[in-house]
């Protein structure tokens, strides 16, 4: 089976200065992403990258050894160099590089530059959150029931500055009331960006089941390997009319 290569970029601030992040993500979330790869998906090649390392961790070379690149980042996103943010850009539109963007992502610059709006929401408390499957013939919602809980997640609340998604397949309700998209896909150029809500850093959303299962399925109806047509032709045209 052919491999698919993720790279899972992560801010990687929390885990090392936050004891209760610390507890539950060790190595950062990034490498507890991977270690769940290892066990659902073995077809996967996983790069990890992070804020502090070299160039972000995402080097000429990584990038375009990347199908589908995932970002958690909070904090510190205009740390995050602009001309790197062009070039994550450019791999999606041109190359179709896959991208998800997992919570806080909704506010980072690649998410922002992507989707072409500024992600914001509304904000609030921790709380029960009930994640609705509303698409169930998408891939990502594969083997996903009609809804399943997070116990205790942050509530993010429309409304959601987002452009209309392309494919809305998720949504969920938050027990004080508020509604949210929590899993957007958006095609942009040749590629196509899922953002997906759960992953607050102090909870256990990336412990669950179905939220592995779904980022699973995300990274596989994200990798570009069935794009037949690279990147456009600006001479096609001329030809044809020749
Ligand atoms: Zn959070």
């Amino acid at each position: 089976m052919k491999k698919i290569r993720v790279t899972i970029w992560n801010e990687f601030r929390h885990e090392k200065t936050d004891e209760d992040v610390k507890a539950l993500y060790p190595d950062g979330i990034h490498a507890f992403i991977k270690n769940n790869f290892e066990i659902d998906a073995p077809d996967f090649e996983v790069t990890l990258a992070s804020l502090d390392d070299v160039e972000c961790g995402l080097t000429d070379d990584v990038l375009q050894n990347t199908d589908v690149l995932m970002w958690w980042g909070h904090m510190f996103h205009n740390e995050v160099p602009n001309e790197l943010v062009e070039k994550i850009a450019d791999r999606v539109f041109r190359f179709g590089m896959g991208f998800i963007a997992m919570h806080s992502a909704h506010v980072s610059k690649p998410f922002q530059r992507i989707v072409g709006t500024n992600g914001y929401l509304s904000w609030g408390e921790e709380q029960q959150e009930l994640i609705w499957n509303v698409m169930p013939s998408h891939p990502i919602a594969s083997g996903i029931p009609e809804h399943f809980e997070l116990e205790m997640e942050e509530m993010y609340g429309e409304p959601f500055h987002i452009p209309q998604p392309d494919e809305l397949v998720f949504m969920s309700w938050f027990k004080h009331g508020n509604l949210f998209r929590s899993g957007c896909c958006f095609y942009r150029g040749l590629g196509k960006v899922f953002y997906f809500q759960p992953g607050h850093e102090t909870r256990k959303a990336f412990y669950n089941q179905y939220v592995r299962q779904i980022l699973v399925n995300a990274v596989r109806w994200a990798s570009p390997e069935n794009i037949a047509i690279k990147t456009p032709d600006c001479g096609f045209m001329e030809k044809l009319i020749k």
